[in-house]
């Protein structure tokens, strides 16, 4: 495994992986969900390369972009045996003096975590779109945890005529259902007992499809008021929206995404669920 830390140096070495090129993206302090990208990545390519990168301009003035968990020599130890390459730039490297340029999406990107987090998906696209032109990857891997993301990483990628395929694996979950994230890292144990209730919401919501119900209002209310009850929740959205086009929904028609945003304490967690 070969850990590069400049653009130039990629580029080259690039040149001489064995093709398919797998490529994870990720902001690091790795865990199992992002280990399971990985070797998804490992089965279907002849090279995995995965970048670790915490990117400045995805965070809001006031999120945690100074306080993000970073432990680089774990990270390194975990891919080690399932990696060709990681790709570790600087922030300055990849936003030298003078970077003005920005990749966005349209419509889509202003809902859900769009709305909550201003500028976000543009950060994410720009920083997408640039390691994408660096490692040329045949396939990007991405998680459904983040299921926004994912969607519009796909649209940027046809709209662009970008010539990869962009895959999306399963949410990795820890064994009450909390959905793995380097963020959870942030939750002391009695948050952490608490924000099983996001899970435990999106299965109640799981339930009443199976059980035929279908307005979208009745699911959203009764989910809100599962997290009420947990005090050291905080809701901040609660979505069911078509899964494509994340407009919300009157009547959940498969396939539906079931999404939301709760803080829990200071820290904002996300979750999601497909209705099909
Ligand atoms: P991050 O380091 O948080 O930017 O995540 C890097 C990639 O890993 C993104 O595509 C995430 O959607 C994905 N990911 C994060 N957590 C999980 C999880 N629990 N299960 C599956 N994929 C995940």
């Amino acid at each position: 495994m070969k850990v590069i830390e400049s653009i130039a140096e990629m580029r080259q070495l690039r040149q001489q992986l064995r093709e398919p090129v797998g490529f994870v993206p990720t902001m690091g302090y790795l865990h199992k969900g992002h280990m399971s990208l990985v070797r998804q990545a490992r089965n279907e390519n002849k090279s995995v390369v995965v970048s670790i990168f915490v990117n400045p301009t995805q965070f809001g003035p006031k999120e945690d972009f100074k306080g993000y968990p970073r432990d680089t020599q774990r990270d390194l130890a975990m891919l080690e045996a399932v990696t060709d390459i990681v790709f570790m730039p600087s922030v300055a490297e990849m936003y030298p003096e003078g970077f003005d340029s920005r990749v966005e999406v349209g419509e889509i990107t202003g809902r859900l975590e769009g709305a909550s987090r201003p500028g976000h998906f543009r950060g994410v696209t720009t920083v997408v779109a640039k390691l994408f032109n660096i490692v040329q990857p045949t396939k990007a891997y991405f998680g459904q945890k983040d299921a926004q993301q994912a969607v519009i990483i796909k649209k940027m990628a046809a709209d662009l005529d970008m010539n990869l395929e962009v895959v999306t694996c399963p949410t990795v979950r820890e064994p009450d259902g909390l959905a793995m994230s380097s963020r959870n890292t942030y939750l002391n144990p009695e948050e952490r007992r608490a924000a099983a209730v996001i899970y435990g919401s999106l299965k109640l919501a799981q339930e009443r499809w199976s059980e035929g119900e279908r307005n979208a209002d009745r699911i959203r209310k009764e989910m809100t008021e599962l997290i009420e009850k947990e005090p050291l929740a905080d809701i901040d959205y609660i979505s069911i929206a078509d899964a494509e086009s994340l407009e919300e929904l009157d009547r959940v028609e498969p396939p539906a995404l079931v999404s939301m945003a709760v803080r829990i304490g200071k820290t904002r967690l996300i979750d999601n669920m497909v209705l099909e």
